[in-house]
């Protein structure tokens, strides 16, 4: 790998199907209790040597839908990545870096996180580091809280900020259809008005429930439906009410679950299959109430290296 020109990685978005918040912590974070299923909504990230020798950093370019969106400086987590990697290995850090977004901006999927991975995994190969899966995952770690979920993919119950991860046993192959909503929500504002919302409740230690747990043993799509939860979501919807009114129309066209994904505002909706997926994304573009629509499935492997454009 580290003599060949170019290395892409593909990294997952990812859908929480249990989403527990705990109390608020003095460090200002919340603990979480979480089941991540990464989807196959997926960025591709490809490192290539940068061809000017003179410079001696991280360059990004973005091409894909909301590419525009995405910033281009060193806050761009897939350079932090990068930067974080090659300090770490005191490897030559001179690469340029190329994401093709998919995975919607802002929309609570991790789409950020989804390119750091990304980005860890290429220029692991890129430059042959031989880091093992474990140091990758503590840099991983130090990235973002969803960033080592991206690495390892699956299905996996996430606690601590959601970075201390056991893989789920789950069967079967899950149908989704995403909603993206015409606005971002930035995280944490909601947060902030789940607090506000919660007021001085005191809270149990978050855990995710048996319910969920065994309807993803079973791998019953409609246990699994019902079991779909986000304690965030009272806290999305009352900052954007209008996803009251997309989780309503999933309800009435027959889907087994509706969720909003992490923070929002994009709205997953869990079905029956391909077709009653095709039927929904019909009903919700033809609705006008949803910025876009996009049909997916779970689970799907964390961010691997991939032949380049392949679709
Ligand atoms: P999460 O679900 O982890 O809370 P998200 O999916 O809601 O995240 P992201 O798409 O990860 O949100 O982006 C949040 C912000 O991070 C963006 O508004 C953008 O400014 C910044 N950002 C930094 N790097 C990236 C990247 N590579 N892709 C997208 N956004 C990025």
């Amino acid at each position: 790998m580290a003599t060949s020109a170019e290395v892409t990685a593909r990294a997952p978005a990812k859908v929480n199907l249990e989403l527990v918040v705990g109390a608020l912590r003095p460090d200002g974070y919340h603990d979480l209790a979480t089941v991540f299923q990464a989807v196959a909504l997926a960025d591709d990230v490809t490192a290539r040597p940068a061809r000017d020798e003179a410079s001696d950093d991280v360059t990004v370019t973005v091409s894909g839908p909301q590419a525009a969106a995405v910033p281009l400086d060193g806050s761009n987590l897939a350079v932090r990545a990068a930067r974080l990697l090659a300090a770490h290995t005191g490897l030559d850090a001179r690469v340029h870096l190329h994401i093709h977004k998919e995975i919607p901006v802002a929309g609570g999927m991790a789409g950020g996180s989804a390119d750091a991975a990304a980005a860890l995994v290429a220029c692991d190969a890129l430059w042959g580091t031989g880091l093992s899966r474990d140091e990758l995952r503590a840099l991983a770690a130090e990235l973002g809280s969803d960033v080592p979920f991206s690495l390892l993919g699956g299905t996996a119950v996430g606690t601590g900020r959601g970075e201390r991860l056991t893989p789920a046993l789950a069967r079967g192959d899950h149908h989704w259809v995403i909603a993206l909503a015409a606005r971002g929500l930035p995280t944490p504002a909601v947060y902030r008005e789940l607090d506000r919302l919660r007021g001085r409740r005191v809270l149990p230690e978050p855990r995710v429930s048996d319910r969920l747990m065994q309807a993803l043993r079973s791998g019953n799509a409609e246990a699994l439906g019902a079991a779909l939860a986000n304690d965030l979501q009272p806290a999305a919807c009352s900052l954007a009410p209008e996803l009251e009114r997309t989780l309503a129309l999933g309800a009435s066209c027959g889907a087994l679950g509706g969720i909003v994904a992490g923070s929002g505002p994009t709205v997953a909706f869990l079905v029956r299959g391909p077709e009653q997926a095709m039927d929904l994304s019909v009903s919700l573009a033809a609705s006008g109430q949803v910025g876009d629509v996009r049909r997916t499935h779970g689970p799907v492997p964390g961010a691997r290296i991939v032949e380049p454009g392949r679709g």
